[in-house]
């Protein structure tokens, strides 16, 4: 990656010097080119030798994708996205649920009566309603159209399901049962492409820069090269949450210290920092949702939708102990309230038929399987003849359309198909519902709640929406719904700050394909080449042989990357850049990381195997 990356930077350096600008350094922290206000920015500008555009949008996760293209779609010109991971997605990867929408035209399709008024109802009631309403408002509004607007960028989210703590059945899923974040991210990923919006990899915002009247000017990036500025009239933090930052959980949750995390690495809290760091307040800090379905060895998220699709939760005991379908934060404390502090989540054959993200599960070999109750229980060292009672007490409930005992409402199937399936779990830090204080534009505000201009915020890096406790859906919800608010605020910032103007960073894809590999088949030169990526885990090394030009065989030399899950990565990318003679195959649902760092390798592998 670095290779590819010195690549697209010197492609990126010698555009900003082709575009007239001078080597003199401008520090921009001191202030010496405002940006901020209409009159300033009116002014013909000193050319700073920084780079420049005139939207910085901060993470490629879920908001920060679809910030961008929705102020590229409302006619911004020059938007960059830095990103400090190797890959686009941030935590929106992870996201197995769906996009929770009231009134869609979906659930008008399939006779579900919902209005914005329950949706709304519902998340400020799991919110505990401490969440600002009005975002709640704009989010329940919007959310048809969010469905909508994913529709139109190719995305399919047209199968409506149950999922705790709504109502009716209101998230919105991909057909083919697949989960959400990836789908997600693959459509975003080729609209970014396709509106020639450039994503710098790699590369970590390390401050927003600011004059002295506080109006913004630029983000210090830092990459492989060094500390740089881009110059921007506005910014889009959507950086994410803290999830992954123990000392921040800490500082906030002391109750936490131990508890394992599902986020991704990057989850850092950087967004807060830089914001608040100009002056943004924050709100609802210390309200940390933990999941309760988690492994409690490698941290994989189980999504609501096995629940959802029928799953029960028992403890070591064998017994029921809640309704399943409970919001997260009253699932999770009643986990934690039984013997040793975890449940067994238990389904069965129709269930792990309904949901294809269970077969992850199943290849990472982390779900104990049996052919009967019995067999299932002695498995997993609980008491056979309760868990059968059990099992018989929930079948007859689901009979009748009524659990006398917890009151579950929806009980979509017996769990009587054999075979019988069984996963561990415990509760872990999951989403972080505190952050930037932002109004229904998506403007940050700062301690008198007034907005900082220039500075837009969406996504989990925000606080407010959720309240004290998330309801699963909500998340990918919340990032289209004011990921595309904040693009269209941005946009219109700019527009009345000096106007859009020609872009000067290119899509490094681009760069990268055209200057560094050829992707004609027979197009190599014969030989065996080594190369390494980044992976999930850590690195990925591979040995790629062209032999008549062609890519004939890749083997993987080392890889650290989750058992189970990587092999189909593995499978399917090398086997696909065989058949195709790209290194740009399709990722592998669920292996997203893996396959773009199985990709990285054969594509750093073959810059020596150029003619
Ligand atoms: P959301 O769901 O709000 O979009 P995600 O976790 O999906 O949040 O995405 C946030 C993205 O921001 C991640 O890809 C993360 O790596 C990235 N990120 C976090 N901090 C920085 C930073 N300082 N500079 C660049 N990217 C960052």
């Amino acid at each position: 990656m670095k290779k590819k990356l010195a690549l697209i930077l010197a492609g990126v350096l010698a555009v900003s010097s082709l575009s007239g600008c001078t080597s003199k350094e401008t520090p921009k922290d001191e202030g010496a080119t405002p940006n901020a206000t209409a009159t300033e920015s009116a002014q013909p500008e000193e050319p700073s030798g920084n780079m420049s555009a005139d939207i910085v949008v901060i993470g490629a996760g879920g908001a920060g994708m679809t910030a961008a293209i929705q102020a590229t779609q409302d006619g911004a010109t020059n938007v960059v996205i830095v990103e400090k991971m190797p890959q686009t997605g941030g935590n929106t990867t992870y996201a197995t649920g769906g996009l929770n929408a009231s009134e869609t035209k979906y659930q008008k399709a399939q006779g579900i009566e919902d209005s914005n008024e329950l949706f709304y109802e519902d998340t400020m009631k799991g919110g505990k309603n401490i969440n600002d309403p009005d975002l709640v408002h704009t989010l329940v509004d919007n959310s048809s159209a969010a469905v909508d607007w994913v529709n139109s960028i190719g995305g399919d989210l047209s199968v409506v399901a149950m999922f705790a703590g709504a109502s009716v059945e209101r998230i919105h899923r991909p057909s083919d049962t697949s989960a959400v974040g990836p789908m997600l991210v693959k459509t975003f990923n080729k609209q970014l492409e396709k509106l020639d919006i450039p994503v710098l990899l790699n590369t970590t915002a390390e401050q927003i820069v600011v004059d002295k009247d506080g109006g913004i000017t630029g983000v210090k990036v830092k990459d492989a090269e060094g500390e740089k500025t881009i110059d921007c009239k506005a910014v889009i933090d959507a950086t994410g949450g803290f999830g992954a930052n123990m000392e921040m959980v800490m500082q906030y949750q002391p109750d936490l210290e131990g508890f394992g995390t599902t986020n991704q690495s990057g989850a850092t809290g950087d967004g807060i920092k830089m914001a608040t760091a100009i002056g943004a307040a924050t709100v609802d800090m210390e309200q940390i949702q933990i999941h309760p379905t988690v492994d409690p060895v490698t941290h994989t998220l189980y999504t609501e939708g096995v629940r959802g699709n029928g799953a029960i939760l028992v403890n070591s005991d064998g017994k029921r102990f809640v309704n399943e379908l409970e919001t997260r934060d009253v699932v999770s404390a009643a986990i934690l309230e039984q013997p040793n502090a975890y449940a067994y989540m238990i389904f069965d054959e129709d269930v792990r038929k309904s949901l294809s993200a269970i077969e992850k599960y199943v290849s990472a070999g982390l779900v104990i399987e049996a052919d009967t109750i019995k067999g299932l229980a002695e498995k997993i060292d609980v008491d056979a003849k309760t868990l059968e009672k059990t099992m018989k007490t929930y079948a007859a409930y689901q009979k009748a359309g009524s659990d006398k005992e917890f009151g579950r409402a929806d009980m979509p199937l017996p769990l009587t198909k054999k075979k019988f399936y069984a996963v561990k779990c415990s509760p872990a830090i999951h989403h972080t519902m505190g952050g930037l204080k932002i109004n229904t534009s998506a403007e940050v505000l700062n301690e008198e709640k007034n907005p900082i201009p220039g500075l837009f915020a969406a996504g989990e890096v925000t606080g407010g929406v959720h309240g004290a406790n998330r309801l699963g859906g909500n998340a990918v919800a919340d990032i289209v719904v004011f990921g595309r608010i904040a693009g269209t605020s941005a946009e219109k910032y700019v527009k009345d700050h000096g106007g859009n103007t020609e872009p000067t960073i290119k899509a490094p894809q681009k760069e990268t394909e055209e200057q560094a590999t050829p992707e004609v088949q027979g197009n190599y030169k014969d030989g065996t080449y080594t190369g390494t990526g980044t992976g999930n885990n850590g690195e990925i090394k591979v040995e790629v042989t062209v032999a008549d030009g062609n890519i004939t065989k890749i083997d993987v030399t080392e890889q650290q990357e989750t058992e189970g899950i990587y092999e189909s990565a593995e499978a399917g990318v090398l086997s696909a850049i065989i058949k195709t003679q790209k290194t740009e195959v399709d990722t592998v649902s669920g292996a997203t990381h893996s396959s773009q760092g199985l990709m990285e390798a054969v594509r750093n592998a073959l810059q020596e195997a150029v003619k």
